[in-house]
């Protein structure tokens, strides 16, 4: 979506609105894809200064997998994104700029950007998800599994080896 910032690129104090929707369907990441509801765009552009600052939130709900016990679920997301606008390269700020091209720049380019970006390279369905045993493959967030009997009196008698060295 491109988005003709003329009108205000010269008027401080003035400001445009924007909202789409991009569809990231076809993103693959770790040969998934998580992307199947279409991403809401929203964002504004304001003219500060002679200063042109674009703001903006991608926003959606991912078909997530959990990397450590292999559950689907729905994760919301929303990425948020901000640049300056500039019609030549200007170097002594610090806040990412993006070139405008005969005074227009694509919004929609950079929110793909951002959200592909920001996707997590782990995905976890809850910060302490206790994952699947190793040894039999049960899901302990579940509770803990029968292996765990098993192990204890091999550590139990571990512990007293040590202790009569
Ligand atoms: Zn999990
Ligand atoms: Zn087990």
């Amino acid at each position: 979506m491109l988005i003709d910032v003329r009108p205000i690129l010269h008027t401080p104090g003035k400001r445009l609105d924007f909202q789409f929707a991009l569809d990231l369907s076809d993103l693959e990441f770790n040969g998934r894809t998580p992307v199947n509801e279409s991403v809401t765009v929203r964002g504004e552009i304001r003219n500060s200064a002679d200063v042109l600052h674009l703001e903006l939130t991608a926003e959606t709900t991912l078909d997530a997998v959990c990397d450590r016990c292999g559950k689907e679920f729905r994760q919301e997301k929303t990425v948020p994104y901000s640049c300056v606008l500039a019609e030549e390269v200007q170097s002594e700020d610090n806040d990412e700029i993006v070139l405008l091209e005969n005074g227009k720049v694509d919004a929609e380019d950079l929110a793909r950007t951002a959200f592909i970006l920001d996707m997590d390279t782990k995905t976890l369905c809850s910060e302490d998800c206790k994952g699947l045993c190793p040894r039999c493959g049960a899901d302990l967030n579940l509770g803990p599994c029968s292996c765990k009997k098993e192990i204890d009196p091999r550590m139990a008698a571990l512990a007293k080896l040590l202790e009569n060295n």
